[in-house]
């Protein structure tokens, strides 16, 4: 599996990069208010970070390393910290999709848009969809939508069952909350979840206009 670049780099490089995407994230609005984040798989260990603390400050020993099954086999050095409640969810991409990293995301473009459609948000004639592997500029795009959950964890059951429902998708939307968006490996999910927010924020300001996303027509 490549990272970086590079064949199989050593794994302190896997949580320097949780905390690098983290920081980047955060600087986006992905992360503020200690939502948000990111889990990259390596090899057969899953890299994750911890619940509840600021995204932007966290430090590599803070990373909680985790088998394929999800069970934690390298805690955080901090024993106050607990693993990201986002882990079912995250495992979920893993396991279902083969995915390499999953990111959390509690963008105001994605929770916005979220808002905007009933069970899939849909986007079409926007050039940022060919980001999206498997789609291109004039494909409808969709993104299913669940409801919130009181604790995310709870999430669970309706990520899977999205995913299961939406052999396609690379993104779940959760109503009122942000997207989870994965990727074969982490690149791929960074860029499909900055083509997604885009896209988000496109559907948000063009409604905005008086225009319909759906609807518009471009080159074709
Ligand atoms: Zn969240």
């Amino acid at each position: 599996m490549s990272l970086l670049g590079v064949e199989s780099p050593p794994t302190s490089q896997v949580r320097n990069l949780i905390v690098d995407l983290c920081r980047q994230f955060y600087a986006k609005g992905w992360a503020s208010g200690t939502g948000g984040g990111i889990s990259i798989r390596h090899e057969d260990r899953i890299f994750m970070a911890p619940s509840g603390v600021q995204k932007e400050r966290i430090r590599p020993e803070d990373i909680f390393v985790l088998d394929l099954n999800g069970e934690v086999v390298e805690r955080a050095l901090n024993p106050g910290l607990k693993v990201s409640d986002c882990k079912p969810l995250f495992m979920h991409a893993f396991n279902l999709r083969g995915a390499g990293a999953v990111l959390h995301s509690h963008s105001m473009n994605a929770m916005l848009a979220s808002w905007l459609f009933g069970t899939h948000f849909r986007i079409s004639n926007h050039e940022m969809q060919k980001g999206i592997a498997g789609t291109g500029a004039f494909d409808t795009l969709e993104v299913p939508i669940i409801p919130n959950t009181p604790h995310e964890h709870q999430l669970s059951d309706s990520i899977e069952q999205a995913l299961n429902d939406n052999p396609k998708t690379q993104a779940v939307l959760v109503r009122g909350h942000g997207a989870y968006i994965w990727g074969k490996d982490w690149a791929q999910a960074k860029t499909q979840a900055e083509c997604y927010d885009y896209l988000f924020e496109a559907a948000v300001r063009e409604r905005q206009l008086g225009l319909d996303p759906l609807k518009l027509k471009g080159g074709q």
